[in-house]
C-alpha cells in the first residue's frame, strides 16, 4: 500500500504541511480562535456582507415560507421559487439574459466547462486560473492549452493553429495575485477566432464595476462579447453559492448538461434569498466600495514605502510577495503573535518559489485596523531582510 504517512512527512519537511484554524462567532475582521482575538486579512468577505443584519434578516424570514433544506435536485423536485428568484435577479444585476444557480464556485466551474467543452475539443486556460477551473478542464476531457499568464500574443498565436470547436477561459480576478485579466483583449480574439470565451468573475463580483457588477461590466463588455460569466455569492456577496450567466440558450443547455448543476441537491431556498437582499446592499452601497478603495491606496502606499513588494493588483487581493515557503511562514507567524491573522499561500497554490502573504481588505476594516496591519508589517520587516536581498 502507498506510504500516505511519510507522503505527509515530507510535505511537513518541505514547508508545506498546512493547518485547519478552528474560529469561533461570525465571519468578521475580528475573529476568535483559541479564545483569543485576532484581526485577520485574509477573509474575502470583500465587503462586510457576511455577517450584515439586512441579509440576516432576510434569511430568517425567508425560513416559515421555504423551511431549511434543499431536498432534491432542480431537475427532480429542489427547484423553488426563491432560486427562480434569484436566478431572475442574478440576471438583471449583471446585465444578461438569464442566469443559472449553482451550489458552489468549484461545481459551477467544473460542470460548466466540461458541458460546454468535451473530447475532441480545445480549451486555452490562463496560467494562473483557479483550480475549479483546472479541474473542469480535466473533466472535460478536452485537449487543453496553458497559456502563460495574461500573454495575449501566446493565446492569439495558439487559436491560430486550432481549429475545431474552441473554449477560452480566464479568472476576472486572479485569486492569488489581484490582477485583472486583460477582457477586452480575450473578447477580441476570442470573436476573431470563433472561440467561446468563459469569464470566472468571483473576485470582481461586489467589488468591481458600476455598483459592484464586476469586471465584465466595468469595461461595458456585452453579452455576445463574453458569453458565460460565473460568478460566486460565497465571497463579496458575504452567502453562498455561485451562477452562470449569458444567453438563454446557454442557460438551458447548461440545465440539460451540467452534472454538477443535474446530480446534486439544490441549496437552501431560504439562501437565495437572503443572496437576493445581498444583491441590493450591494447595488445600493457605494459607499462600502469607496471606503475599501481608500483602504486599498492606503495599503499600497503604505506597505510598499516599508519596501514590502507588492503586486500590480488594485483589488482588494493584495499579496505581499515571499518567495520561500519558510519564510513566508516566518513572516506570517511573526504577525499572528501580534494578533494579525494574515495567511501564508504556498506551492500548489501559487507557482513553485512565488510563496506570498496574501493580504485581503474589506470594507469592513476601518483605518484604525489598517494602522495596525501596517504597524505589524513595519515591526516584521527585518524578518525578510535578514536573508532575502533586493527586496
Ligand atoms: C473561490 C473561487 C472559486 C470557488 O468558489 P466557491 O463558491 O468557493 O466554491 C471559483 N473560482 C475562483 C476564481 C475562486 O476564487
Amino acid at each position: 500500500m502507498r506510504d500516505f504517512e511519510a507522503e505527509l512527512a515530507e510535505r511537513k519537511r518541505a514547508g508545506l504541511h498546512r493547518v485547519r484554524r478552528q474560529i469561533s462567532g461570525p465571519q468578521q475582521p475580528v475573529l476568535t480562535s483559541d479564545g483569543r482575538e485576532i484581526l485577520s486579512f485574509c477573509s474575502n468577505d470583500y465587503l462586510g456582507l457576511a455577517n450584515h443584519p439586512a441579509n440576516l434578516d432576510a434569511l430568517r424570514q425567508a425560513l416559515p415560507s421555504t423551511g431549511l433544506g434543499g431536498a432534491a435536485s432542480h431537475l427532480i423536485c429542489g427547484h423553488h421559487d426563491a432560486h427562480h428568484q434569484l436566478e431572475q435577479r442574478l440576471a438583471e444585476f449583471t446585465g444578461r439574459s438569464a442566469a443559472l444557480f449553482f451550489s458552489t464556485g468549484y461545481m459551477a466551474n467544473m460542470g460548466i466547462i466540461a458541458a460546454l467543452a468535451g473530447r475532441g475539443d480545445t480549451i486555452f486556460s490562463d496560467r494562473l486560473n483557479h483550480a475549479s477551473i483546472i479541474d473542469g478542464c480535466i473533466l472535460s476531457r478536452a485537449r487543453v492549452h496553458r497559456y502563460p499568464h495574461g500573454d495575449m500574443a501566446a493565446l492569439e498565436s495558439m487559436l491560430k493553429k486550432t481549429s475545431g470547436h474552441k473554449l477560452v477561459v480566464t479568472d476576472g480576478v486572479f485569486s492569488m495575485d489581484g490582477d485583472v485579466a486583460p477582457l477586452r483583449e480575450l473578447a477580441r480574439l476570442c470573436r476573431e477566432h470563433d472561440a467561446l470565451l468563459v469569464v470566472d468573475d468571483a473576485h470582481g463580483i461586489g467589488v468591481l464595476g458600476p455598483q459592484g457588477r464586476g469586471s465584465v461590466a466595468e469595461l461595458g463588455l456585452s453579452e455576445q462579447e463574453v458569453p458565460v460569466l460565473i460568478g460566486t455569492l460565497g465571497k463579496a456577496v458575504g452567502t453562498s453559492g455561485a451562477f452562470a450567466a449569458g444567453p438563454e440558450v446557454l442557460m438551458e443547455y447548461l440545465v440539460q448538461k451540467a452534472r454538477t448543476y443535474i446530480y446534486t441537491t439544490a441549496m437552501p431556498p431560504a439562501i437565495a434569498l437572503a443572496t437576493c437582499a445581498s444583491l441590493d446592499v450591494i447595488e445600493r452601497d457605494d459607499a462600502r466600495r469607496e471606503h475599501l478603495g481608500s483602504l486599498i491606496t492606503r495599503f499600497r502606499q503604505e506597505a510598499g514605502a516599508l519596501g514590502y513588494r507588492l503586486m500590480p493588483s488594485e483589488t482588494p487581493i493584495q499579496p505581499i510577495m515571499v518567495g520561500d515557503n519558510w519564510k513566508a511562514l516566518a513572516l506570517s507567524k511573526a504577525l499572528e503573535e501580534r494578533g494579525l491573522l494574515v495567511t501564508a499561500i504556498r506551492p500548489p497554490t501559487v507557482p513553485e518559489g512565488e510563496a506570498r502573504l496574501r493580504v485581503t481588505l474589506s470594507a469592513a476594516h476601518t483605518h484604525g485596523d489598517l494602522d495596525r496591519l501596517l504597524d505589524g508589517l513595519s515591526a516584521c520587516r527585518s524578518l525578510l531582510e535578514r536573508t532575502e536581498e533586493g527586496l
